[in-house]
């Protein structure tokens, strides 16, 4: 590396060290925004010499980024950003931290793909899937799609594994080639994680037609948009790769959706020349993500920690959650996003049946629209009155970002 982005490095590794020392959370943000003043191109720098991948989407991305680097470990050593901090600081930290390493896997705010490809230059892209997320500040559906797009246009040599069953990421990841300009399509290899949420893929991104689907196909009406035909696909309790060799995968981490998770990260570490077979035992040492999936023994009570941000992740937790007495939390702090009215798009109706609690700064945004669902619900004050409102056994908790937060640290900061 030159000089300058040896400084850059070394300072911010040691303003990282210094803001953990001082108890002011990873120092990842922090760390790699001191580096990037003193070098502009610390990323670029850093990333020079290391096989990339990177993992984008709306949900999903922490944990397949998790799994992904523990299927490329079969290789070498893996540089990664496994405390969430997913936009450029936080990937110029986690390779500066690091140290040299021949692979690297990032997760990546879908907003700053493009700019993360340009400066990275990765041997692999993975596109998980787009939703509607924080509607005060995230871009619109198609936007995103747009600006995946257009990124993908101008790095032609990237590998891409993307979600044949989001409509959004296929069109995302097929731009039209445009041979004139010298460009040619990306090479993709599909993967099909499922799609629980359509509401955001009802209409088509090229032509603007309906979608319509049957089973797991989904097609245009409109123009020639279709599922592509999968390569890797979940199958019962395992993956089937494009050899059509069936991998049985046994996760720690609960739900279908963590399967797709495991098909997604076998496949990127294939771009790399990983065996599907050699990597699948290394998915189970995965156990929980920054306290996602978490279980917690405490009065009597197993409790579960959700994470769910955005109304296809609610969808998902509540497929995950098992029939049992279920906590829900809502903050709209500003990571949350400040506009709780997303809560209308999601129905809460598998939750009837189950004994439901509330509690959060936005506990009565959940009521009224628990109300609207005919869910009958108590609310709590606190995380411990919860606990004490259920009988001994499995308490779920569902919550969104920094409710989530706040109850793991009742929780002592589990991971
Ligand atoms: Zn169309």
């Amino acid at each position: 590396m030159p000089l300058r982005a040896k400084v850059a490095s070394s300072v911010s590794r040691t303003a990282a060290a210094l803001s953990r020392a001082a108890g002011r959370g990873d120092g990842s943000v922090i760390g790699g925004w001191i580096g990037l003043k003193i070098d502009p191109d610390l990323l670029a720098h850093l990333s020079a010499g290391r096989a990339i991948a990177l993992v984008s989407g709306t949900n999903g991305k922490t944990t397949t980024t998790r799994l992904t680097t523990a299927a490329v470990g079969v290789l070498g050593r893996v540089a990664t950003n496994s405390f969430g901090a997913n936009m450029p600081t936080g990937h110029t930290s986690a390779l500066a931290k690091a140290g040299s390493t021949p692979y690297a896997v990032l997760e990546v705010d879908e907003h700053y793909l493009a700019q993360v490809l340009e400066a990275t230059e990765p041997h692999v892209v993975a596109l998980l899937n787009l939703s509607r997320d924080q509607l005060d500040r995230a871009k619109e559906v198609a936007m995103m799609a747009q600006l995946w797009r257009a990124a993908l246009v101008r790095h032609p040599d990237v590998r891409v594994v993307a979600n044949a069953d989001d409509p959004m990421v296929v069109w995302a990841a097929t731009p039209p080639a445009d041979p004139a300009q010298g460009h040619v399509p990306p090479h993709v290899t599909w993967f099909s994680a499922g799609q629980r949420w359509h509401d955001d893929s009802w209409v088509c991104p090229e032509c603007g037609s309906t979608i319509q689907r049957s089973g797991e196909q989904w097609w245009c009406t409109g123009c020639p948009l279709r599922r592509p035909q999968p390569q890797w696909t979940v199958e019962d309790d395992g993956v089937l790769d494009p050899t059509g060799a069936w991998h049985k995968v046994q996760l720690q981490l609960p739900g279908k959706v963590n399967l797709g998770n495991a098909a997604t990260a076998l496949a990127v570490a294939a771009e790399f020349g990983v065996r599907p077979v050699d990597a699948v035992s290394r998915l189970g040492v995965v156990t929980s993500v920054a306290g996602r999936y978490a279980q917690v023994d405490r009065d009597g009570r197993n409790i579960r920690l959700l994470l769910a941000k955005n109304p296809a992740s609610w969808l998902e937790a509540f497929d995950m959650a098992d029939v049992a007495p279920t906590l829900l939390s809502i903050n709209a702090r500003d990571p949350d996003g400040l506009d709780t009215s997303w809560l209308f798009d999601v129905d809460f109706s598998p939750l009837a049946g189950r004994q439901v609690l509330i509690t959060g700064d936005r506990a009565y945004d959940l009521a009224v629209r628990l109300d609207v669902n005919g869910v009958p619900f108590q609310h709590v004050r606190t995380f411990d009155d919860a606990v004490r409102a259920v009988p001994p056994g499995r308490l779920e908790v569902i919550a969104n970002y920094t409710a989530f937060q706040d109850i793991r640290a009742e929780l002592d900061r589990v991971n």
